[in-house]
């Protein structure tokens, strides 16, 4: 028998992983809008919006990483926390069940995934106590890839392409910036920051993440703020790493500034990076029923349009596994590729037992995928996509070139590119690096027509398996290629030109 409670707190997780809210909603149309059609940073966006659509139609995750469940809760005096604890993580329970989140905790020494989102710390919940007759929940489900591009600075420091950043407003001015340019396209732009300036340590970062409950269309009540926050958005997208970082007008779709006293010794900037998956919902509840008295964040409602045509397919060049390397010594940075046939899906711990261990199937001329699914088991045993977007790739940097040229795989899928190593490895192996739509879960759980096995499930958990999926249509761009080309080099290097240009003193 399950309470009114229970429903609403799974509503509310479905709602916030499933349909993102109309101010995000504005924002992702505002930057398709500013980039010209064709251009890859185009590209991306019309597929972001396809994969955001299908998502809010089919009622199925927006990104196949739900992150860490976070939820802020304020409740009246005497209201009885440890009870609705409970209900909270019965919800995530069940919504994990049905495929809304996808499988996310995980011992950090054993490496083992508890498999219901529930386990020490998780979900996180935070209560304060307020003096309404009501009670709110805030949730907001922020990936892996945008969590990793969090970054904290003290003060005074100095700073690639600005130099000198102070303890003063010119210095967080400098911090703020670097923290885009840092991100590049890893934390899937274009992107969301939430600035904590001041605090310590941990209240830092948590006023950072409080700022991404605020409404993007707020004004700061700090005139100062307010004028940093615009300063920042119009000069992040100075810096055109554009969407992905494919280069582009657009990389930073908002920016929220909090402060907070500090020690005298200590003087912190940080910043809390979220991707366009900007996933973060609210309800206010009926404190002795449960019931959801109304929504947060959904003042307007904001409908998006499906593109025609996310990818130009027709210019495509088809790759169907086994990959010879003459096919693939032909790419060149800045093709679209289509894959069809088999691929494997591998994150980092298949990464790490690859370079000591045999692969379970035959990767040559195979396809590697960077990869964590949301996948769901039928009663009779089949296995189904839920939501299949490419993970951040960086991460496998110490192991891709040994592994690509160990089982002579020809392409690795995944976002935000990857490093010297890597580029080196693709040249002498003859192998190149494809960039998918980072979050795009909806979109290419789509081109996945069958799952023809997993291995390592019981061992590494849902989201490090290695499952063989059979694909047809599976759009990518090369951004690394077989001749030592890097789409992700170019745009750092010229992302780093422009950040230079803005070196001189502003807030003085
Ligand atoms: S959109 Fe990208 S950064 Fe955001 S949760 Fe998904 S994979 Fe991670």
């Amino acid at each position: 028998m399950t309470t009114k409670a229970f429903e609403s707190l799974l509503a509310l997780i479905t709602e916030t992983s499933t349909n993102l809210p109309p101010d995000v909603r504005r924002a992702i149309k505002r930057a398709q809008l500013e980039e010209e059609l064709g251009t890859r940073a185009s590209i991306a966006l019309n597929t972001i919006v396809d994969n955001i659509v299908s998502a809010e139609e089919d009622v199925q995750p927006i990104c196949q990483d739900t992150g860490m469940p976070t939820f802020i809760v304020h409740c009246p005096v005497g209201f009885n926390q440890i009870a609705f604890e409970r209900e909270i993580e019965a919800a995530v329970r069940e919504a994990t069940k049905l495929g809304k989140l996808r499988p996310n905790s995980v011992d950090p020494l054993t490496g083992k995934n508890t498999g219901d989102n529930l386990g020490e710390g998780t979900p996180v919940v935070h209560f304060h106590q307020w003096e309404r007759d009501q009670v709110e929940v805030k949730l907001i489900l922020k990936g892996g890839g945008c969590e990793n591009k969090n970054i904290q600075y003290a003060l005074p420091t100095e700073l690639p392409g600005l130099g000198r950043a102070g303890r003063d407003l010119d210095g967080i001015r400098k911090c703020i910036l670097h923290a885009v340019y840092q991100a590049q396209g890893q934390g899937c732009s274009a992107g969301f920051i939430g600035v904590g300036i001041g605090g310590d340590r941990t209240t830092g970062y948590e006023l950072a993440k409080e700022q991404l409950f605020r409404s993007l269309d707020d004004v700061n009540p700090n005139p100062q703020l307010a004028e940093l926050e615009d300063y920042i958005l119009d000069k992040a997208n100075q810096l055109e790493i554009g969407t992905m970082g494919f280069g582009g007008k657009v990389t930073l779709l908002g920016c929220k500034i909090g402060v907070r006293n500090r020690i005298p010794a200590s003087f912190y900037v940080s910043v809390a990076y979220n991707c366009w998956a900007f996933r973060r919902l609210g309800v206010v509840l009926d404190p002795a029923t449960g019931e959801i008295r109304h929504w947060l964040y959904r003042d307007n409602e904001e409908k998006l349009e499906r593109p025609t045509h996310a990818f130009a397919t027709d210019s495509a060049i088809v790759l169907e596994a086994p990959i010879s390397e003459e096919q693939i010594r032909k790419l060149k940075v800045g093709d679209v590729v289509l894959i069809r046939g088999e691929m494997h899906t591998g994150r980092d711990e298949i990464h790490k037992y690859l370079m000591k261990h045999d692969a379970p199937v035959d990767l040559s001329g195979g396809v590697l995928y960077h990869c964590g699914p949301v996948m769901l088991k039928d009663d009779d045993g089949t296995w189904h996509v839920k939501a299949a977007g490419p993970t951040t790739s960086s991460r496998e940097e110490p192991y891709q070139a040994d592994i690509i040229e160990k089982f002579g795989i020809r392409a690795v899928i995944g976002k935000g590119g990857m490093g010297e190593k890597t580029l080196q490895g693709l040249k002498k192996s003859g192998a190149v690096y494809l960039n998918a739509i980072g979050g795009a879960a909806q979109y290419y759980a789509k081109c996945v027509k069958r799952v023809n096995g997993v291995d390592f499930l019981e061992q590494f958990g849902v989201p490090e398996a290695m499952w063989h999926l059979e694909v047809e249509g599976f759009p990518a761009i090369v951004t690394m290629d077989a001749h030592g080309n890097s789409l992700h080099k170019d745009v750092a290097d010229e992302s780093l030109v422009k950040l230079e240009d803005l070196k001189e003193p502003v807030f003085v």
